[in-house]
């Protein structure tokens, strides 16, 4: 927004235009400042004024105009105090001339700097065009805004960039309404202000949409005589009534905005015509804070009185405000004319925070500047807290703010939003694999740090690579990104395979030498004579030289076959154990075997056609279990030497006993029906049957005697085939 100056300006009367906008800035201000308040302005505008000499806005202006007029908003219109208008008048210095953060400390302390620092940083951001989303944006002002009057101070910036983007170029204009609509606009809704939020909705439809806006313009300048002629004759009896009852009240009808007109419009598809809250009726109560409430409903009492609300449409904000601080009381009653129309109910004090955010509140109760701070926390607390009304907050503002969301930026600028705990490494990977592959450390503020280094929001992150850098399994203990993690574990994987390929070679080589066939069989005894777990595991190892092939010369072999049994019995893993199970023919065989006594394992009730082990228990009984009982890994991985293969008889037609549960929707007669699916269609004897019904649903259980899996399965199929039958399991 810079530009040189021009020659023939009448430089004195523009001095004179600066000092009476100062001395303005200080007459109107909300708070009596004491001295040394007045003196920090003061110097802020004296620093402010040189830094910027010479320095015009696109609009001709003198610079200085602009950071005096945010001053202005801060304090008249937002209402905050001597700190944020001294900054409000700084808040370009950093940005457009040679003063730098340090000097700002220096001579103002570092609240102000951390605030004038805060704005400068945002600044940056939005000087980045394009890939960053809109929504990231927000998240990144309240990231990077410490100190919640650097929001507000942005706001007013933007507010007075916004009613002076007249003589901005047409694709800045644009880009600037865009940003206003999708960022500044919702953070001033949040934060409770109101009006700046209409006017900034306003002033972008204006500029994006200047056919539509005008064309609503228009129509409610139109409508207007109408309009006042149908508020007087609805508030006139109001009006009576409220005489009466002695209540000293302002009622009127307020205009919607003409965006909110233009968003319901287009929401809804209707015309203009048909958008029936273009206005509401404001009924404003004076009255003490303790009696608002008791008032409010009084005056609902009396509008209700004269017309039917609609039951629908009653919202009570002030027994449960909204999170931003928003108080009021709505009601949409019916006409005469057959007309809604939106009656909104409020005391002055909840006005004024309506309208002009909480500040107004404090500055309510009492005109001093300490008010200020407990507005400022109470503003940190409802950005930050959820609880309140979490349905106002399912946003960005509560996930971020909560979360667990850094932002740093690369050399050139561009910015990356990373999980907390993001350290260089995942920084490096995020922007290129290869990057991380490479990384060695990294440089943070002109401060080399290692790849562990943990980053803050705001970091600048310069990545430093090495061409025999590799990665390493160490890395996964500090990395947090999943990209990082993936990246890690797949370069890990590839490794792997490759020093795999290498010893499969390796130990090809040495079987040919020994005369040794390569084949499954062979495989395996060596599996067995150097205790690993599988092949891949052989050749890993192999490849890593943690095996030595030079005894292979001692193994037993002939005809190519490895005769040589493995020294000592190896302890099979469990998952071995199930699968060597699982294909073994010589297995005990349960069902008719007479030289086994068995028993059925009552935990998981295992039929014929299951998966079944023998387990030799205390009383020295076969207890058989399905293999996928909970009970049986325990057994598998502590008693894997009283642990027998089975496998069920299937010459013989028994029955087991096998648990089914089921559950769905309840009706008459669902159970009689089930029993007959069981007994006669299916000839199977039950043994317990146990339904339970609540609330229309139905949960049971039922024990049966099958023959096998198959036959248990097609059980299952027939139950499920009852109408109001949603699920049937067996019993684990
Ligand atoms: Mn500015």
């Amino acid at each position: 927004m810079l530009q040189v100056v021009r020659e023939n300006i009448d430089e004195e009367k523009e001095r004179k235009q600066v000092l009476r906008k100062y001395r303005n800035l200080l007459r109107n201000s909300r708070f009596d400042y004491n001295e040394d308040e007045v003196r920090t302005i003061r110097k802020a505008f004296d620093i402010a004024l040189e830094a910027h000499k010479g320095v015009r806005r696109k609009s001709g202006e003198p610079y200085i105009f602009h950071p005096l007029e945010v001053a202005r908003i801060v304090t008249e219109e937002i209402g905050l105090g001597s700190i944020s208008v001294a900054s409000a008048i700084l808040h370009d210095v950093v940005e457009d001339t040679d003063l730098t953060i340090k000097d700002i400390d220096s001579l103002f302390g570092s609240v102000i700097a951390g605030i004038i620092d805060g704005l400068t940083k945002i600044e940056h951001i939005f000087e980045q065009e394009g890939s960053i989303q809109a929504a990231n944006f927000r998240k990144v002002i309240l990231t990077l805004a410490d100190d919640v009057r650097v929001i507000l101070i942005k706001l007013a910036d933007r507010l007075h960039n916004m009613r002076t983007l007249e003589s901005m170029p047409k694709d800045k204009q644009l880009k600037i309404a865009s940003e206003t609509l999708y960022i500044y606009a919702p953070l001033a809704h949040r934060l409770g202000l109101y009006a700046l939020k209409s006017e900034l909705e306003d002033l972008a439809l204006k500029y994006k949409a200047p056919k539509v806006y005008n064309e609503i313009v228009a129509k409610l300048k139109q409508t207007k005589a109408v309009r006042t002629r149908f508020i007087n004759r609805f508030t006139e009896p109001l009006r009576n009534s409220l005489d009466e009852s002695g209540m000293s009240y302002e009622i009127y009808g307020r205009l919607k905005s003409v965006y909110s007109i233009w968003n319901k419009m287009r929401t809804k598809g209707i015309p203009f015509e048909e958008v029936y809250d273009v206005f509401a009726i404001r009924v404003i109560i004076d009255t003490e804070e303790i009696n608002e409430k008791a008032d409010c409903w009084k005056v609902y009492s009396i509008v209700t009185d004269y017309y039917t609300p609609n039951p629908d449409r009653l919202r009570d904000w002030i027994s449960t405000p909204k999170a931003n601080g928003y108080e009021s009381l709505h009601t949409t009653v019916m006409s005469r004319t057959g007309k809604w129309v939106e009656v909104q109910i409020r005391s002055n004090r909840m006005d004024a925070v309506a309208e002009r955010g909480l500040a107004a509140h404090w500055r309510y109760k009492e005109k001093s500047s300490d008010a200020l701070d407990n507005w400022i926390n109470r503003v940190r607390e409802v950005l930050e807290s959820a609880v309140q009304n979490p349905v106002e907050f399912i946003d960005d503002f509560k996930l971020n703010l909560f979360a667990k969301e850094i932002f740093v930026f690369t050399p050139k600028g561009e910015i990356k939003a990373m999980p907390h705990k993001s350290t260089v490494l995942d920084f490096a990977y995020e922007i290129h694999t290869e990057l991380g592959s490479r990384c060695v450390g990294g440089k943070v503020s002109q401060k080399l740090v290692p790849l562990s280094h943990v980053l803050k929001s705001g970091d600048q992150v310069e990545i430093v690579t090495s061409k025999v850098q590799q990665p390493n399994s160490q890395w996964l203990n500090f990395v947090v990104t999943a990209k990082a993690k993936s990246a890690i574990k797949s370069h890990l994987r590839d490794e792997r395979k490759s020093i795999e390929r290498k010893g499969k070679q390796k130990l090809n080589k040495a079987l040919r030498k020994y005369g040794i066939i390569r084949n499954d069989e062979n495989y395996t005894k060596l599996i067995q004579y150097y205790r690993v777990m599988s092949t891949h595991d052989l050749f890993y190892k192999i490849g890593m030289d943690s095996i030595s092939l030079s005894n292979l010369s001692r193994l037993k072999v002939e005809r190519g076959k490895i005769l040589y049994r493995p020294r000592k019995k190896m302890k099979l893993s469990v998952e071995q154990m199930v699968e060597t199970m699982r294909g073994n023919k010589k297995a005990l065989v349960v069902g008719r075997s007479p030289k086994v006594d068995y028993a059925l394992a009552t935990c998981c009730h295992p039929i014929p056609g299951d998966d079944v082990i023998g387990f030799l228990n205390r009383n020295n009984e076969m207890e058989i279990h399905r293999i996928n009982c909970e009970n049986t890994i325990p057994l598998l991985s502590n008693y894997s030497y009283k642990v027998v293969k089975a496998k069920w008889d299937s010459s013989e037609t028994i029955s087991f006993l096998a648990g089914i549960k089921l559950s769905g929707i309840d009706r008459r007669g669902i159970v009689k029906e089930m029993t007959t699916v069981i007994s006669d269609d299916m000839h199977v004897n039950i043994r317990t049957i146990n339904i339970k019904s609540s609330d229309g649903t139905f949960d049971g259980e039922i024990t049966v005697y099958v023959n096998d899996t198959k036959h248990l399965m097609s059980l299952k199929d027939k139950l499920r085939a009852i109408k109001g039958v949603s699920k049937v399991h067996r019993l684990e």
